[in-house]
């Protein structure tokens, strides 16, 4: 069959919303070209071809020919050919995903240079130095990337070469040690790859390209991929791009800026600059930059052309991006743009400044915050009145690079950090500087701390991305990663298991435990405050873009909660009423007592004296909720654990008998319930004598709940409140289960009515948490007022595995081996949970238009889930009330990214 699909595109042939196709990088070089800013010709692998590669091991058909094909086009552009002896053309071979994946993946520079060409780049350069430095990169970034040989060892024989030189600077070294090192290297490789580095220019870009489409199965790459929920199946395009060199001496350098500080969002000058050096030096935090600023100093022009294409960018793109750029003895280059990534604080502030200033309107600020980002505000920060961080002393301050407070013991290497943090231990990661190898210990450990890099280091960039708490080029600090120690200026000694506090706010570094506080954004919506001008602009930003939410979603938001205090909490967060009270607590504590005569009654008086007891309580219980709640609905779920939940242990019991016989001591009492607790002693509880099943079982249960209910609801209504009392049938499979409590349940209200003349006919409906149920789901319609989604227990009947110990015990390899994306009792599993939900849903609404429809199991408050109940036609989630704020947003982002991917636009991250 003849090859149709086109594998390589130009950059004139692609733009920015091509990144599924392009990936990122690719997407954006394209759009910067058509701009006509100063992009490097070159060309883009598609992801497709990626995909092609990892599926078979192979390159696709044609796609050899096709890059023959375009790297002649550039040739005949550039007027030189790859590697040519005298006047070699150079190339880079970088890979870029949809998703930006910074450092995750590999990257070459300089292919097209060899033991011939190598001499053509000096004459060429009038600079020998230049093009031995380069061709000892090549060695270096091919005999690791592409080879597999161990980085360090490379490192270790540049490092030899310095110090053999007494130099500290590989600006130090010159031609003739750098030649020198070019053969060390060649050694090098032939000895631990087994095959000399191929001097072809051809072969050594195809291999390249390989090693890049490879590079997305790396460890570091599907780590990442995890920790951020990035799909496995995307593959990565790769970049084949002229290459243009900021190692061309001092009036050449490379960097990276932002057209706003990604911490804050203020607008200005923000990026790293290095003199002399080659694209990865600046990422990698090896060598310190200096501030952006500086460059104005150092090359005015292309300062001021840097600022004006950053203006130029910010307006085509209406958002943050950021820039790599380099510098070749004076001429500006941008090797790479995207909307850059920010803090959760920075993207509140910068898409509430970006609609203020009407570069975008609201729905779009609202498609630019994520519930995570919120979440994060939502997180507490360091005391700041002196009896936090401030009563202790700094005793170092870094940059601060991302923020938050972290707390935690000083580990000094990534195994550490993740065993300890495996063992329960918080522990902060301490290094000279991360690379993407650490990237283990970065996700393990509550914040990083480095004394090297600046604001785009790799630890400052990745800890943002993962919204960690990261303080880096704390330089003051001498890191000892060998003797697991690191010494601050005046002195102080820090071992590993010493506690610090580190705060990616200020920068500052604190030998102790420092206290933290709630965040001020948890705290206006504990209060509810309505900013005013003079308010905090990020309290400012969340009001805007959270009441936008409020305005534009669809579903209505309730809170699980038992309380009146709860409830009351709940109402602060902006709940619209109680999607679930538990009524489980009711017999807790002084109560258990009466739950014990129930059980142990063997009479229907004996069991009517110990329901006459609990009805008051519960009455009482619901009556204060209800007043707390007046006017919206109430779903008071009648009683759903086992029985046994609420009786002694029985080990504990049978050892107490046993001393009791053995003294022989009168326990009648304690015999009689072990006989209980023994009946009803199940091997698998949650599957067995729970939620209605109880009620069918234990005789006059459930009516003493719905009684209570009842009554409350009358209290209520004569002392002038609108109670909305809701009763909810846990863990129903069938509709005649629904319907005897139903009937039951209607019973009450009759006789309730009739007793106190309030009318009393109070909505009944039941919880969908076992397949069965949604199964059966148009059935149940038939006895229910209401369904609501009990997708915790749905999530563990589905797959069959216990909510309460799978988690520790293999959902870690099942993370690793890629069976999960993510924790489905997180986030909700679309593809099967989630299709027994969208089945429940449809076959409900088909026996009855206008039953009720909502969730309240844990993915209520989870982003993502949110999203997937209001597609699948929810009325509303419940959940905590803390996670409140996150569902309101993540509804009206569901309605606004619904609205943008039905025109086929917007961004629709
Ligand atoms: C559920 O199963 O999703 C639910 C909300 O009930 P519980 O967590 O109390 O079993
Ligand atoms: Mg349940």
């Amino acid at each position: 069959m003849p090859n149709t699909r086109k594998f390589v595109y130009t950059f004139a042939e692609g733009n920015k919303d091509l990144k599924d196709l392009l990936g990122g990088k690719g997407a954006n070089l394209a759009e910067m070209a058509n701009l006509g800013l100063p992009v490097p010709p070159g060309f883009t692998i598609t992801t497709e071809a990626c995909r092609a590669f990892l599926a078979t091991g192979d390159e696709p058909r044609g796609l050899r020919d096709e890059i023959a094909e375009h790297l002649r086009a550039l040739e005949v552009r550039m007027g030189r050919r790859l590697g040519q002896a005298d006047d070699p053309l150079l190339v880079s071979v970088r890979s870029g995903a949809a998703f930006s994946m910074p450092g995750m993946m590999d990257t070459v520079l300089n292919i097209g240079l060899s033991d011939t060409s190598v001499a053509g780049l000096a004459a060429q350069a009038g600079d020998d130095r230049f093009a031995w430095d380069s061709y000892r990169r090549l060695l270096q970034m091919f005999g690791k990337t592409v080879l597999g040989v161990d980085g360090d060892l490379f490192e270790e024989r540049l490092e030899a070469v310095k110090r053999a030189k007494g130099a500290t600077s590989d600006l130090d070294l010159d031609a003739a040690d750098l030649r020198g090192l070019v053969a060390t290297y060649k050694g090098l490789i032939a000895e631990a790859a087994g095959q000399e580095f191929p001097q072809d220019p051809r072969t050594q870009l195809d291999m390249a390209v390989r090693a890049v489409f490879a590079s997305w199965n790396g460890d570091r790459a599907r780590l990442y991929r995890r920790q951020e929920r990035i799909p496995d199946d995307l593959g990565t395009a790769v970049n084949i791009v002229a290459m243009v060199f900021g190692n061309l001496g001092a009036d050449s350098g490379t960097g990276v800026a932002f057209t706003r500080d990604p911490a804050s969002g203020k607008p200005g000058v923000y990026g790293d600059y290095l003199a002399n050096a080659q694209g990865e030096d600046v990422v990698a935090g090896i060598r310190n930059t200096v501030p952006l600023a500086d460059l104005e100093r150092l090359d005015k022009r292309s300062y001021d052309r840097l600022l004006e294409i950053m203006g130029v960018l910010e307006d085509h793109y209406r958002d943050l991006c950021d820039i790599e750029f380099t510098i070749e003895r004076g001429t500006l280059w941008m090797l790479q743009t995207r909307v850059g990534k920010r803090t959760a604080e920075a993207a509140f502030r910068i898409a509430a400044q970006l609609a203020e200033q009407g570069l975008i309107d609201d729905d779009e600020a609202l498609r630019r915050v994520t519930g995570s980002q919120l979440a994060q505000l939502m997180f507490p920060r360091f005391a700041d009145d002196g009896t936090g961080a401030g009563r202790l002393r700094p005793i170092a301050r870094g940059i601060a690079a991302s923020p938050g407070a972290a707390v935690g013991k000083a580990v000094f290497d990534q195994a550490t950090a993740v065993e300890w943090a495996h063992n329960g231990e918080r522990v902060i990661l301490v290094r000279r500087e991360t690379n993407p190898d650490d990237l283990a210990g970065m996700v393990a450990a509550e914040g990083i701390l480095t004394s090297r890099g600046g604001k785009t280091s790799h630890a400052a960039v990745v800890a943002r991305g993962m919204g960690k708490t990261c303080v880096c080029g704390a330089e003051a600090l001498h890191v000892d990663t060998t003797r697991r120690r690191f010494t601050a200026p005046d002195g102080v000694e820090v071992s590993e298991g010493d506690v610090i506090s580190v705060d990616g706010s200020t920068g500052c570094v604190y030998l102790g435990e420092a206290p933290v506080v709630p965040s001020a954004v948890a705290d206006y919506f504990e209060e509810r405050t309505t900013p005013h001008d003079d308010a905090d602009e990020l309290i400012a930003a969340v009001h805007r873009i959270v009441s936008h939410a409020d305005r534009r979603r669809r579903m209505r938001v309730r809170a699980n909660a038992d309380t009146a205090d709860d409830a009351a909490r709940a109402l602060r967060f902006g709940a619209q009423g109680i999607g679930l009270l538990r009524t489980e607590h009711m017999f807790l504590g002084d109560r258990r007592k009466y739950v014990e005569r129930l059980v142990l009654a063997d009479t229907d008086d004996g069991r009517a004296a110990a329901l006459d007891v609990l009805l008051p309580l519960q009455r009482q219980d619901f009556a204060e909720v209800l007043a707390a709640m007046d006017g919206l609905p109430v779903t008071i779920r009648l009683l759903d654990p086992p029985l046994h939940e609420f009786l002694p242990d029985l080990t504990d019991l049978s050892v107490r008998v046993a001393l009791a016989e053995a003294r022989g001591d009168e326990a009648a009492d304690d015999a009689a319930l072990l006989g209980a607790v023994r009946r009803l002693h199940e091997q698998n509880p949650m599957l067995g004598l729970r939620g209605v099943r109880l009620g069918l079982v234990i005789p006059g249960l459930f009516a003493m709940q719905v009684r209570a209910i009842a009554e409350a609801t009358v209290e209520r209504v004569r002392a002038g409140g609108m109670p909305h009392a809701e009763v909810m049938v846990p863990l129903v499979g069938d509709v005649r289960e629904l319907q005897i409590v139903r009937d039951e349940a209607a019973a009450v209200f009759a006789a309730v009515t009739r007793e106190t003349g309030v009318d009393v006919d109070l909505p009944v409906g039941t919880m969908i948490e076992l397949p069965r149920a949604a199964l059966t789901a148009g059935r149940i319609a038939e006895a229910a007022d209401f369904f609501s989604f009990g997708t915790n227990d749905l999530t563990q009947t589905t797959w069959g595995f216990s909510r309460d110990d799978v988690e520790a015990s293999f959902f870690t390899p099942y993370l690793d081996a890629g069976v999960f994306r993510v924790s489905p009792f997180e986030t909700l599993d679309g593809d099967g949970v989630g299709r027994l939900v969208a089945l429940a849903v449809g076959e409900g609404r088909a026996t009855r238009p206008d039953i009720s429809l909502g969730v309240c199991g844990e993915h209520g408050g989870d982003p993502e889930s949110v999203r997937f109940f209001h597609d699948t036609g929810l009325d509303y989630v419940s959940c905590s009330p803390f996670r409140l704020p996150v569902a309101r947003l993540e509804a009206g982002r569901a309605v606004v990214l619904a609205d943008a991917a039905q025109r086929g636009g917007g961004d629709t991250r």
